[in-house]
């Protein structure tokens, strides 16, 4: 029997990876959170003194770079070279970094092979930008979720405030952070950031996170 594989793409701030992790907790499925990836790849160039848009740097240090990810206790850790780096990977720097280097087809290509393993073997769901449409397209279980820019940003600063992090950016400087990110997610030529013609389209603007899981629940294909 076929694995079930759920793939769950939008832009930053939509609710894609809280969604994304209360699915596999009541499914009791893999979660892989692919930006994860990315970031963790952008890490090891900047501790590389590689900029994240330096293609000419970025492509041989693909090829010494090994990331994975494993989840444990239903919390997902990414490792860069075997350096458990989840904690590290979550600052504005490393951000705009992975969505610079995101933009790299070669970069892309190795880690949708990475991401594509896994759900050859497992029942997964993941969130990322382009997984309905270039990492697991053949999947019937496809969703894309988003919100407006102004509640993302909103939720994206409470998040990172929560954390300790952001405490001097306004909205309007989120607002601004997280419209430069869709652009570059969703202009890049190679596997942009945009809805499946089949994905199924849950707007969160006004709906809460249970309502938002549930939605996706009840239009599971197995
Ligand atoms: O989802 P998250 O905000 O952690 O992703 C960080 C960046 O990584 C995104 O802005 C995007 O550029 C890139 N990314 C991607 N494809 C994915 C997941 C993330 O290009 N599947």
């Amino acid at each position: 029997m076929p694995y079930l594989n759920i793939a769950i793409d939008g832009p930053a701030g939509a609710g894609k990876s809280t969604i994304a992790k209360a699915i596999a907790r009541e499914l009791g499925i893999l979660y892989l959170d692919t930006g994860a990836m990315y970031r963790a790849l952008a890490l090891g160039a900047l501790r590389a003194g590689i900029d994240p848009n330096d293609v000419a740097r970025v492509l041989p240090l693909l090829e010494t770079t090994d990331i994975f990810a494993r989840c444990i206790d239903g919390v997902q850790h990414t490792y860069l070279n075997g350096e458990d780096v989840s904690d590290l990977i979550r600052t504005p720097e490393i951000s705009k970094g992975a969505s610079d280097i995101s933009v790299f087809p070669a970069v892309r290509i190795k880690l949708a092979d990475t991401q594509r393993k896994v759900a050859q073997g497992n029942d997964v769901v993941m969130d990322g930008r382009e997984i309905g449409t270039y990492v697991i397209p053949q999947t019937p279980n496809k969703f894309y979720v988003t919100a407006s820019v102004e509640e993302r940003a909103r939720r994206r600063l409470a998040e990172l405030r929560a954390r300790g992090q952001y405490q001097d950016v306004t909205l309007e400087a989120m607002q601004s952070e997280i419209t430069a990110r869709d652009h570059t997610d969703s202009t890049r030529e190679f596997a942009p950031l945009m809805q499946a013609p089949d994905a199924i389209l849950i707007d969160t603007t006004d709906m809460d996170i249970p309502t938002a899981v549930q939605a996706v629940l009840a239009q599971l294909k197995r």
